[in-house]
């Protein structure tokens, strides 16, 4: 079980596999206002970044969930390079449907709704883990401006103009889930560069490194249109976000 190995190329020197960084990642943590001995859950963990920094600054514990193995394995090695192995096991496997045996204080996906098919079925997922009074935090694109046509909403990686809402939408949108918006914190187009043009430079250096693996020609085709690709939609018209939700 894995991950298309697009990803685990493009990826594979991110910490944070998002348009976040890490001082925006600190500044969430902060934001929340954890305390030593919360528990967390976090489905779609990536390389465990979160997890992993916020057991450092605030002492959490807790469980990510992952597909990938390379970035599982790199989110157990970050945990011991930060001391924090004893706080946090990550676990890889399909997160659909997975639901913690213990309550958490905070129960996340960030940027990867898909494994509850949206953000809908993934608050109600995350909901099944989460004590009364706990945080969900859900990670989830928007569009900064609608695409004027449905062949910019793909040149932007979705599929149509109805794969996301605009900010106000999607906040909204929260609301009639039931739940309240209590915190967030936003991508802007510096973060987005930091997640986007941080893959290019490691798909050159993967095909320098890689000349006959078989997946040379796909990654070699990626890196020729990526930058042009991106700066032409992803980066004026896709926002992104991390939210922060209460039951109401
Ligand atoms: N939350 C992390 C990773 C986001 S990228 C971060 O912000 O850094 C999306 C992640 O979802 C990837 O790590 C990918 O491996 C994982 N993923 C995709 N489908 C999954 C599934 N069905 N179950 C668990 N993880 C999945």
């Amino acid at each position: 079980m894995d991950i298309p190995r697009i990803f685990t190329i493009s990826e594979s020197a991110h910490r944070i596999h998002d348009p976040i960084t890490a001082e925006k990642l600190a500044t969430l943590g902060a934001a929340l206002r954890l305390e030593p001995g919360m528990r967390m859950l976090d489905l779609g963990s990536g390389s465990g970044e979160m997890l992993c920094t916020w057991a450092r600054d605030y002492g959490v514990t807790g469980t990510g969930v992952d597909m990938s193995q390379l970035f599982t394995q790199q989110a157990r090695l970050r945990a011991e390079e930060l001391g924090v192995a004893d706080r946090v096991e990550f676990i890889h496997g399909d997160a659909a449907g997975y639901v913690s045996d213990e309550k958490v204080d905070v129960a996340a996906c960030v940027g990867a709704t898909w494994i509850a098919g949206g953000v809908a079925g993934t608050i109600e997922l995350l909901c099944r883990s989460l004590r009364d009074g706990g945080l969900i935090l859900i990670g989830e694109p928007y569009w900064r401006q609608l695409p004027p046509s449905e062949d910019v909403a793909r040149g932007c990686g979705a599929e149509s103009i109805a794969d996301f809402l605009t900010l106000l939408e999607l906040i909204a949108s929260f609301g009639r889930l039931g739940h309240d918006v209590v915190e967030m914190v936003l991508a802007d187009q510096d973060s987005w560069d930091r997640y986007e043009a941080a893959k290019w430079l490691t798909m050159r250096r993967w095909l320098e490194a890689n000349p006959d693996d078989e997946f040379a020609e796909e990654v070699r085709a990626h890196l020729t249109s990526e930058p042009e690709r991106y700066t032409a939609y992803t980066r004026d018209y896709l926002g992104w976000g991390v939210f922060a939700l209460m039951p109401r």
